[in-house]
């Protein structure tokens, strides 16, 4: 499930968290990664510890000039993209009416207009190639109305509406195109804001806890690899359990 010989797999946000994760599995189940993002330390720490197949480049995902740049980058190393992670996101919460316009525009950018970049970059070399598969990065917050998440979870609403689109218009070229959709994850990203791990640490979900971003990372590369050959435009829920909906424990008759 997790195979990725002889493939080449970009990852935008892939010097920390789900993304390094996804590189270092990546890594591990033998493709070629470029990591890909605005940390050029972290990026560039990393592409070290992983070795000869990986690679690190600056890119801003919001960037035409970065995304051109970073595609013949991954062509002149390592001769293609066959997969492509569309991972980089910010993420944001405050009630809809204290959100600005200026704001909400940001984060449209990077989360939506990002993910919608990268894929019409990769889309060319996978038809010249004979097909590729792309995985965004969504959230749980794009399957449900998550309360303090305006701009946010627009954009993940979006990233699974755009991942429908590609998957519709690409199938015949043998470009699948899914997202996966993490629940609460310990990352530097909800590390910031008070998340820890540990059984018990978030009775939201049925699984009573916080995902792992190894966890998450598995599920990704699961959808680049061949044995996801007759996936597409699916939304994969890698959550706990979280967008079940309501985690009440009811015992008939008490
Ligand atoms: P993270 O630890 O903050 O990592 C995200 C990476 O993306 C960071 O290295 C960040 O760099 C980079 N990035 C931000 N803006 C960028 C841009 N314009 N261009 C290129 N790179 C950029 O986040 P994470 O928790 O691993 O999340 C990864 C993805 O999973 C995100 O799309 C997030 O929305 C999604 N997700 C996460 C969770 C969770 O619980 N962790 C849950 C659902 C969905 P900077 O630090 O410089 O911004």
């Amino acid at each position: 499930m997790n195979d990725l010989s002889n493939k080449t797999v970009l990852i935008t946000g892939g010097a920390r968290g789900i993304g390094a994760e996804v590189a270092r599995t990546a890594v591990a189940g033998g493709a070629n990664v470029v990591v890909a993002d605005l940390l050029d330390a972290d990026g560039q720490e990393l592409a070290r510890e992983l070795g000869d197949r990986a690679r690190f480049v600056h890119l801003d995902v919001t960037s035409e000039d970065d995304w051109q740049r970073a595609a013949e980058f991954a062509v002149a190393e390592f001769g293609g993209i066959d997969g492509l992670v569309n991972n980089a996101g910010i993420s944001t919460g405050q009630p809809l009416e204290s959100e600005t316009v200026e704001h909400f525009r940001q984060v449209l950018d990077i989360n939506l207009t990002g993910v919608f970049i990268g894929m019409k970059t990769v889309i060319p070399g996978m038809k010249e190639n004979g097909g590729g598969s792309i995985v965004n990065i969504s959230s749980a917050a794009g399957l449900m109305g998550l309360a303090m998440t305006s701009s946010y979870g627009a954009t993940k609403w979006g990233v699974r509406g755009l991942t429908k689109i590609g998957a519709v218009e690409l199938g015949t070229s043998r470009i699948r195109v899914n997202s996966v959709h993490p629940g609460m994850t310990y990352t530097p990203m909800t590390a910031q804001v008070g998340i820890q791990q540990g059984e018990g640490n978030y009775p939201n979900t049925p699984m009573g806890r916080v995902g792992e971003a190894s966890e998450i990372a598995d599920a990704i590369v699961y959808l680049l690899s061949d044995a996801a050959s007759y996936v597409t435009g699916a939304e994969l829920a890698v959550d706990g359990g979280w967008t079940t909906g309501p985690t009440v424990k009811y015992v008939m008759g008490q």
